[in-house]
């Protein structure tokens, strides 16, 4: 999971204004894409409460270092 702050966002489930947007992705560059194109980008408690209904799974496979 990734954060990507920007000032002034909103919430993408709530609406709400949320500079720290959460997206679901394997590598930031997959996050920041995701986010862009609007199909990612949840507050804290949105993405809480995804998380907490059991619609996702966080996979804790070790991410690769990128040079
Ligand atoms: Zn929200």
């Amino acid at each position: 999971m990734f954060a990507i702050v920007k000032e002034g966002a909103k919430c993408g489930g709530c609406n709400w204004p949320a500079s720290h947007q959460y997206v679901l992705a394997t590598t930031l560059k997959e996050a920041k894409a995701l986010y862009r194109r609007g199909e990612a980008g949840l507050c804290g408690d949105c993405m809480s409460q995804m998380l907490a209904d059991g619609n996702y799974i966080i996979d804790n496979e070790p991410q690769k270092a990128t040079a």
